[in-house]
């Protein structure tokens, strides 16, 4: 039998450096194989044959690759669902045992509880790591051992519980030289998965320079004043831990606290699972919800008449991002002025968003929905008017996006305010009792 190895498996965690569970393979004492899987139970499920995402994480493994070059080793990448992959990796290596880190998705803990099955009937470990945030699970609970489901008293004691400990980075580096030797291979192409390459370009990795104004800049989506770090984060080509560290070094409360928000929503989708499908709150889900098709599908095309709205649908549909203020401009008119479901509207966002986060984006929309856990109340209505005159006063952003909306040819209003708005709350008041 030949010499026993260790695999480490990326998926979301596309970086060599800073990486925990990469950190751990390297030290095992094997040689360690670095394999990627093209998981054809996610790949399917995609329309678009240019999905910018595909061509991200692709983009990300032949960085990875050539760092393996210069290290003597290259990098596996398959095409298949796990299961197939490793029932073929069985065969050809012997296997101490397999490294990966935590993802707190459904489908994710689904496909890792399948595999931790698989592998102990060949004795195979499965030795899985936190890494893609600081705290996770039942790290952060309240005194009585329950999850949190308010956000301020969990930032209060994620703040608390933080030390250098939580936010030092895994010098993988020292232990580069436990890659398997292999010759230099190129990684499959995306065409042999069935795809094409985006034309959505890919956003840089500099976030520094933002964070001394973060908190007068942020809401305004006309200003550079965001990160755009998200998409970094999704697919882990940068370390939470770094990030955070940065922030506390340059005094950025304000930033730190909204990666506290994308720990929070890990921590709640991971106690909380059925609410990636249901209302937070049971009783949102008795709303009597209009979804009209062709609102919908004027929403999603940035048709509405309300320039706000069309602006942020038209910078999602043509760049794949959108900014924060807007995404929640959007996702409440999508749920209170025409009462569509807000599961229509967190779909549209998954399919388009560079950054797509389940568990974020579930948070957000149900939030805008006021159905989530810590949302906001159902009477708070965007009204977009006064969003554009609080946001985009000189209309910087709305131009740049809806250039003919002060023309003949722009749509009226798809739905008046405060009709929508009266509405809305008549609706809401009889789900909820
Ligand atoms: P910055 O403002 O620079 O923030 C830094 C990082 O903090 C972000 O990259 C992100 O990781 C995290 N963060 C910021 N705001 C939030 C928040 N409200 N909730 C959780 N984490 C946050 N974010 C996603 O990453 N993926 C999604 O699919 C997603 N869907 C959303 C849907 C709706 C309806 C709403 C209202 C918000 C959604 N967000 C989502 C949160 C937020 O809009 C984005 O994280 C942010 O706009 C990304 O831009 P940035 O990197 O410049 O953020």
């Amino acid at each position: 039998m030949t010499k026993p190895i260790s695999v480490f498996w990326f998926r979301r965690d596309l970086r060599l450096q800073d990486n925990a569970g990469l950190y751990h393979a390297l030290k095992s004492g094997n040689d360690v194989l670095p394999i990627f899987i093209f998981d054809k139970n996610i790949l399917d499920k995609l329309e678009d044959n240019d999905d910018a995402r595909v061509s991200f994480i692709h983009q990300s493994l032949e960085e990875i690759n050539s760092q393996l070059h210069e290290l003597g080793s290259t990098l596996n990448v398959f095409y298949g669902t796990p299961t197939e992959i490793f029932t073929k990796l069985f065969s050809e290596y012997s296997i101490k045992a397999i490294y990966a880190n935590h993802d707190y998705e459904p489908y994710a803990k689904e496909r890792d509880a399948g595999i931790r099955d698989l592998l102990a009937k060949q004795n195979i470990l499965f030795r899985t790591y936190k890494d893609q945030s600081i705290f996770e699970k039942g790290e952060v609970l309240k005194d009585d051992g329950k999850p949190y489901t308010v956000f301020t008293p969990y930032k209060n004691k994620w703040v608390k519980k933080l030390d250098a400990f939580y936010l030092k980075s895994y010098p993988n580096d020292a232990y580069f030289a436990a890659f398997r030797k292999q010759s230099a291979q190129q990684i499959i192409s995306l065409d042999q998965i069935g795809f094409s390459k985006s034309s959505i370009p890919m956003p840089g990795k500099e976030y520094e320079h933002i964070l001394e104004n973060y908190g007068e800049q942020r809401n305004f989506p006309a200003i550079k004043g965001t990160s755009r770090i998200s998409v970094h984060l999704r697919f882990g080509t940068v370390s939470i831990r770094e990030l955070a560290k940065t922030a506390i070094e340059q005094k950025a409360d304000v930033w730190l606290n909204e990666l506290i928000w994308r720990d929070f929503y890990f921590m709640i989708i991971h106690h909380f699972p059925h609410s990636v499908k249901n209302s937070f709150k049971p009783a949102y889900d008795k709303i009597t919800w209009r979804n009209n098709e062709l609102e919908f599908k004027k929403w999603c095309e940035g048709k509405t008449g309300y320039p706000i709205v069309d602006a942020g649908m038209r910078e999602l549909n043509a760049t794949g991002f959108m900014h924060n203020r807007v995404r929640m401009i959007v996702a409440s008119f999508l749920t209170k002025h025409l009462l569509i479901d807000w599961r229509w509207g967190e779909a549209y966002f998954a399919k388009k968003l560079l950054d797509f986060e389940l568990s974020s984006n579930v948070g957000g929309w149900q939030w805008a929905a006021s159905s989530g856990c810590d949302a906001a109340p159902y009477f708070r209505i965007f009204n977009p008017e006064e969003q554009i005159k609080k946001f985009d006063k000189q209309l910087v952003y709305i131009k740049k996006w809806v250039p003919e909306f002060q023309e003949f040819e722009y749509p009226k209003p798809i739905v008046e305010h405060k009709f929508a708005r009266e509405r809305c709350l008549k609706v809401f008041k009889e789900a909820l009792g």
